[in-house]
């Protein structure tokens, strides 16, 4: 009887290995799926980045000479603030600001308008 016992509890204890071992793997498979799917997006948003393709904003009312461009999806609020309106910028793709010597607005959040449009690809 207590050899019964003793194989219950020895099929117990790797019962419960079985599980924990599970656990690990599903633990190391989901860290692997997240470094894979970041350094994919990364990738993606490098990608619109580079395209020159982003929808951004360039001022074009009378004012100080222009410099910079906007994001149009996440604009600063140089664009969106108070007093200001969206009538007062001229829509365009980056490259075409590039291309007349903008640079981009360091206000504008540009990370979450890339990483949105890396996502509408994907
Ligand atoms: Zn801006």
């Amino acid at each position: 009887m207590a050899e019964v016992t003793e194989r219950i509890l020895e099929l117990e204890r790797r019962r419960s290995v079985a599980h924990m071992k599970f656990v690990q793997l599903l633990d190391e498979g989901r860290a692997q799926l997240l470094r894979e799917v970041d350094a994919i997006e990364e990738e993606l948003r490098q990608l619109v980045s580079l395209s020159g393709q982003l929808p951004v904003l360039i001022r074009w009312t009378p004012g100080p000479e222009v410099t910079v461009y906007h994001s149009e999806k996440h604009p600063c609020r140089r664009v969106s603030g108070r007093g200001r309106h969206r009538t007062s910028f001229q829509r365009t793709t980056e490259q075409q600001a590039l291309n007349r010597g903008l640079t981009r607005c360091t206000a504008c959040n540009w990370a979450t308008h890339e990483r949105e449009a890396a996502e509408a690809h994907a």
